[in-house]
């Protein structure tokens, strides 16, 4: 997991860290080998990987209000117990969690000022290689020179060359009027295009109910925080075993993590849910918003709608709007 720190903080997006570890066949903790960047995003924010804080606060909140644990040397003794190791500094926790604000402000910034961030910032982090699933960096071809050409090219291929991927170089411009006739085609036939948004957040909103399954989960974890209650007032009038407690603490403590990360995988994709309903929302706002057809690239108008374009070949390639809608272009 501290893989995941690290390539969050030498810049790394969610979702290239997610396709690292699929690409090294990592499983997640529940042994999942689909890594969605939600998952990503828990992991950085989740305090137990500096350490057993975690489990401390655990048990400050739910335990060591118990009468029976005031004591401090007790505390510290239970604490010891429910420890593990720590497998990323606090620093460098608390560095990533700076580095999320960040990016957020960053991304806040790109939106409402368009004067400031040249376009290189709107595709920045959306071009992705249809080969591997790495992102696709800027760069700039003879730069001295009248020839000078900026294109997008698969990092793969930049850092591990042709072997690894053979994703070939594509020029900006050609993205960006790729962008400009995805567009104009959409606001061409605007209304049959905010029908088809509209659809689409009726197909997300239609899908299961997410609030049981929560509900579900609570149960559970009450149930195992009663276990441990019990066994913690087993332990301290010396009716059990320091092995068997130890075993067992360790169990209850564990399936209390993965139910934890589960609630709050299925929040997560609740939040999805409304932010996605929001996106189109706005998608379907700047359409009405807009007078006429786009003549050049636009980078508010690229930011609100499009989540990423994927590069199949240096002529075909798909955009995913923010809405989910995946629309494919070629370059004639
Ligand atoms: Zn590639």
């Amino acid at each position: 997991m501290r893989r995941i720190y690290e390539e969050y903080l030498e810049g790394k997006s969610y979702q290239s860290i997610a396709n690292g570890l699929m690409k090294d066949k990592i499983q997640t903790v529940t042994g999942n080998v689909k890594w969605w960047d939600s998952t990503i995003t828990i992991i950085l924010t989740n305090e137990k990987y500096y350490g057993a804080l975690l489990q401390q606060k655990t048990v400050t909140v739910d335990f060591l209000t118990h009468k029976r644990l005031k004591n401090k040397g007790q505390e510290q003794k239970y604490l010891i117990e429910d420890n593990h190791e720590p497998i990323i500094s606090k620093e460098m926790f608390e560095t990533v969690q700076k580095e999320k604000e960040r990016r957020a402000h960053l991304k806040g910034n790109i939106m409402g000022d368009r004067k400031k961030y040249s376009s290189k910032y709107a595709l920045s982090s959306k071009v992705f290689c249809g080969c591997c699933g790495a992102n696709f960096k800027r760069r700039t071809w003879n730069s001295n020179n009248v020839s000078k050409k900026v294109v997008w090219q698969c990092r793969t291929y930049v850092n591990e060359g042709k072997e690894a991927c053979d994703a070939k170089a594509v020029n900006e411009h050609v993205l960006q009027d790729a962008f400009v006739r995805v567009f104009n085609r959409m606001y061409e036939n605007k209304d049959g295009f905010i029908r088809t948004l509209k659809a689409n957040i009726e197909t997300i909103l239609s899908k299961r109910d997410a609030q049981e399954p929560l509900l579900k989960i609570d149960e559970q974890m009450e149930q195992l925080k009663d276990d441990l209650k019990g066994l913690v007032s087993l332990k301290l009038r010396d009716q059990i075993e320091e092995s068997v407690y130890a075993v067992e603490n360790a169990r209850i403590s564990k399936e209390l993590d993965e139910l934890r990360q589960e609630k709050a995988t299925i929040e997560k994709d609740n939040d999805h849910k409304s932010q996605v309903t929001q996106r189109v929302n706005e998608i379907i706002q700047v359409m009405n918003a807009r007078q006429d057809l786009l003549e050049q690239f636009d980078d508010d108008l690229f930011n609100a709608m499009v989540e990423k374009i994927t590069i199949l070949s240096p002529t075909r390639y798909l955009f995913t709007l923010k809405s989910g809608l995946e629309i494919a272009e070629f370059e004639e």
